[in-house]
């Protein structure tokens, strides 16, 4: 269906994961064993998945996990007792919070309550401040992730315009952050963006991270440039399956036997303008796990002082 080419996630990740675990080995021959521990709360179907599989991931690359599972009737101080012994074990060099948490839990005490050496999520300000100002420390999965694929499948950022959808804590705002670092000009544009079409279409490379199914066109995209799709929605009535994958028989396939498929914040079909696009799924998603290894390997090297 599509003209660009495609950067593939999915290898990217298996490359990242095998420098993981090389430096695992090679820690381990320090007597070093990173250590994560993951916090899920309750009983949210999509959280115990990724989480399951971030625990699975650490088995596979020699990264020593624990799964915590306090009840969904967990109240913040217990959350915070829970928090202060993981900061204080020495096994442990990374904590991972998976949300959302329970309502009745608050997320930003807790999320700083994580010793910020320990935040291999990169969501604690000290972690903020610190990629902000080019210092040392844990930047978020995803937006490190994007870099990555970029770095590794040899797309030039410096001196590339940027444009970003966009502006969470946990993808738009660091990404742009990260893609200046890299000495593109960034533009951050969001839901108040005047005349959005008219920022992308200038885009070298435009990232997208909005949560709306197919919402970037082909007419949105420069041609040649390079488009990564953060999004991912479930699309599950005939009518939007029609709307983006009509003619696709390969996903036609999968929608009939799942009932459901997975499309980006960008339309497929402005894949074809593109010179370079992440797909989805296979592009960005699979990156997430990866980066999260690498931060904790990452953490458990930083906090004992070794070069990273
Ligand atoms: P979010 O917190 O909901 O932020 C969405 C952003 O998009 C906001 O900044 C919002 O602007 C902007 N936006 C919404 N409608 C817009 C419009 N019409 N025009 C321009 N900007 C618009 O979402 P998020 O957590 O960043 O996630 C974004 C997407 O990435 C979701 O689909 C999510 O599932 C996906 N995601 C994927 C991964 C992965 O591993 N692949 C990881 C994280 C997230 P305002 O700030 O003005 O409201």
């Amino acid at each position: 269906m599509a003209n660009g080419r495609i950067l593939d996630g999915t290898a990217i990740a298996a490359a990242i994961k095998e420098d993981v675990a090389r430096e695992v080995t090679k820690l381990a021959a320090q007597g070093i064993l990173p250590g994560l521990a993951a916090v899920l709360v309750g009983n949210v179907p999509a959280s115990q998945i990724y989480v399951r599989s971030k625990v699975k991931t650490c088995e596979a690359l020699g990264i020593a996990s624990e799964l915590i599972t306090p009840a969904d009737t967990v109240t913040t101080g217990q959350m915070l007792a829970l928090v202060a012994k993981l900061n204080a074990r020495e096994d442990i060099d990374g904590i991972l919070l998976q949300l959302p948490l329970p309502p009745q839990v608050n997320a930003k005490a807790l999320l700083e309550a994580v010793n910020p050496d320990k935040d291999v999520d990169g969501f604690h300000p000290v972690n903020v401040g610190r990629l902000q100002t080019g210092q040392p420390g844990l930047s978020p999965c995803t937006p490190s992730g994007v870099i990555e694929l970029l770095k590794r499948t040899g797309i030039p950022m410096s001196g590339q315009n940027a444009v970003v959808i966009g502006r969470s804590d946990i993808v738009g705002k660091p990404m742009a952050i990260l893609l200046l670092q890299q000495n593109a000009t960034v533009t951050v544009c969001h839901s108040k963006t005047r005349d959005l079409a008219e920022f992308t279409r200038n885009a070298d490379i435009l990232v997208v991270a909005m949560g709306h199914a197919g919402f970037v066109t082909s007419e949105m995209v420069k041609p040649g440039s390079t488009v990564i799709d953060v999004g991912m929605n479930r699309v599950t009535s005939r009518e939007d399956f029609d709307r983006f994958f009509a003619g696709d028989s390969r996903r036609e396939k999968m929608f009939r036997e799942k009932g459901s498929t997975l499309v980006g914040d960008v339309d497929p079909r402005a894949f074809r303008v593109a010179g370079a696009y992440t797909p989805v799924p296979g592009g960005v998603g699979p990156l997430t796990i990866a980066m999260l290894m690498a931060n904790t390997v990452r953490a458990a090297k930083l906090r004992r002082g070794l070069k990273v």
